[in-house]
């Protein structure tokens, strides 16, 4: 994924084990929420699941070669690691935008493939096929935005010199959840530019566990930033440790799809708490305006 690097790509965590992902980990296992297997899929419950994984697992994909997984990181990897610092904050938001580039991709793949396949294109219904290929439009556009926010990183990381993000670290108390990831708070209100000359504005989200803290990072670049994402940078450097608990909710529940949870805060949870995530996290599965709100506390 590294321009220029032709090597193939391991499986990169986008946050890494040792130092972050094991915080949370109990016997080396952590949940995440994923679809349901098709076996275990009934029709009256929601098609998601909690699933204990290993950490081998968690927030993993292919996104760089060895050799850039390890120079590109030793940064935010070995010793001590400054969260407030603006070359931290680029490099945990550049590894959470490969990971929503590597995911979008995929994604496109399998609806590409299913699209150009006549035998599979002459038995779906003539709406399906139109929406796939809105769909499918989607992820494509989706592509080439964050295409041109990881080209802005990189010509950062070749020449430091001007800082064209924007980001705000929070340090927290351990919550027992992480993520990475990227999302757009999108504003339906406004009438969307024609010529998009420029991508959507998105930030970045990066939740990392430490050994008794627990940090937040957000970003996004500065030509991107709207009232909405002004006001969420703002908020989350505003609020107090329980208000955070509840901005923390809504960015797991309504914001972004690849995150853990340690099994110590799975434990906690009621059954009916687990599943009001499940249900918070189906309803909005696909929308991105900015609005969605959930009054759902997880760590209460
Ligand atoms: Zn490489």
């Amino acid at each position: 994924m590294f321009p220029g690097c032709t090597e193939i790509a391991i499986n990169s965590h986008l946050l890494q084990k040792r130092g972050i992902l094991d915080n949370l980990a109990v016997d080396g296992h952590l949940f995440i929420v994923d679809t349901m297997s098709p076996f275990n899929m009934e029709l009256e419950k929601l098609p998601l699941e909690f699933r204990r994984v290993g950490l081998k697992e968690v927030l993993a994909l292919p996104l760089f070669c060895n050799k850039h997984d390890t120079e590109l990181f030793t940064d935010i990897e070995v010793g001590t690691v400054d969260h407030f610092d603006y070359r931290t904050q680029i490099l945990f938001t550049y590894r959470s935008l490969a990971g929503e580039l590597r995911k979008k991709e995929i994604s496109a793949d399998l609806l590409g493939a299913m699209m150009n396949d006549s035998e599979v294109r002459i038995l779906m219904p003539g709406h399906l096929i139109y929406k796939t290929e809105v769909k499918l439009q989607g992820f494509l556009l989706g592509i080439s935005d964050i295409n041109w926010y990881l080209h802005e990183i990189e010509e950062y990381l070749s020449s430091p010199g001007v800082k064209n993000f924007t980001f705000i670290t929070r340090e927290m108390k351990q919550l027992d959840v992480c993520a990475s990831a990227g999302f757009t708070p999108m504003d339906f209100q406004q009438i969307l530019d024609p010529i998009q000359e420029l991508p959507l504005s998105s930030l970045s989200v990066n939740i990392v566990p430490r050994k008794k803290l627990c940090y937040l990072i957000v970003g996004t670049h500065n030509h991107m930033i709207t009232p909405w994402i002004s006001g969420f940078m703002g908020g989350c450097d505003a609020a107090d440790d329980a208000e955070m608990e509840n901005i923390i909710s809504n960015i797991l529940l309504k914001r972004c799809e690849t995150w853990a949870m340690s099994p110590r805060l799975y434990d906690k949870l009621r059954r009916e708490d687990r599943e009001r995530i499940l249900e918070e996290l189906h309803m909005d599965v696909m929308s991105h305006d900015q609005n969605l709100f959930t009054s759902f506390n997880i760590f209460k």
